[in-house]
């Protein structure tokens, strides 16, 4: 089994799925009482946030590539960025490490082919929702086209997930809004629900809705342990 890097604690409240994740699957892959061998780095989520809110990417970037080479350093056998958001910068952490970056876009764009679906929406932070890093990575490499919400529920979403999700807060109004917005888009077209931020999973689940979700901390944690099973 090969060694699982982890960037971690963007936020931490997700930061734990993958962890119970890798731990889970390779428990019903291997039995007994094996389990993930993994590296973590978690980080102060406060800072990376105020680096994101201030729009400096580049000292973002600093603070991940260093984590990034710590755990190379420490043995890790690969790189796995536990958020959505923080792919902003992937290219600029990938380029500095001699080990393979596992990008959360790969690991998701096969299920959505898979599916067959050809318009899933995209519920994520407006960072990833806006700019073009990830929306631009799963069109360019992987030929999915996805649809955002309106900018009122963008901005809605975001705050529920630095305001909640980030803080482990599960809120019943919150929920709801997931779920009007989606049946809002599903009536515009969508065919599927893309859970584009690792915490979103703690809110909804594919039980509360009639089109296929695709839980990208459920699929990036899969693609890291295929890679750490594989030969
Ligand atoms: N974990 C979230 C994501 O997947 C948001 C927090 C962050 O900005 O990293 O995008």
């Amino acid at each position: 089994m090969k060694t699982i890097g982890l960037l971690g604690g963007m936020s931490w409240e997700s930061t734990v799925i993958y962890y119970k994740y890798l731990n889970r699957m390779v428990r019903e892959r291997l039995g007994g009482l094996h389990s993930a061998k993994c590296l973590l780095w978690s980080f102060d989520f406060a800072e990376i946030e105020a680096a994101q809110a201030s729009g400096e990417w580049g000292k973002a970037a600093e603070l991940m590539v260093a984590a990034a080479k710590n755990l190379e350093r420490g043995g890790a056998d690969c790189l796995v960025i536990c958020t959505n958001t923080m792919h902003k910068v992937a290219d600029d952490v990938g380029a500095e490490i001699g080990i393979p970056l596992l990008h959360i876009a790969d690991a998701t764009a096969p299920a959505i082919q898979e599916a067959g679906c050809q318009e899933p929406l995209l519920l994520a932070t407006a960072y990833t929702m806006q700019q073009d890093f990830y929306k631009g990575h799963l069109h360019e490499n992987h030929g999915v086209t996805v649809r955002v919400p309106p900018s009122d529920a963008r901005e809605e979403i975001h705050r529920i997930i630095y305001e909640e999700l980030c803080k482990g807060e599960i809120w019943a109004d919150s929920k709801q809004t997931f779920l009007e917005v989606v049946e809002q888009e599903l009536q515009a077209g969508a065919d599927g629900v893309i859970f584009g931020c690792t915490e979103i999973g703690l809110l909804v689940s594919q039980q509360d809705f009639s089109i296929p979700a695709f839980d990208t901390t459920a699929l990036h944690a899969k693609a890291a342990l295929d890679f750490a099973l594989d030969g």
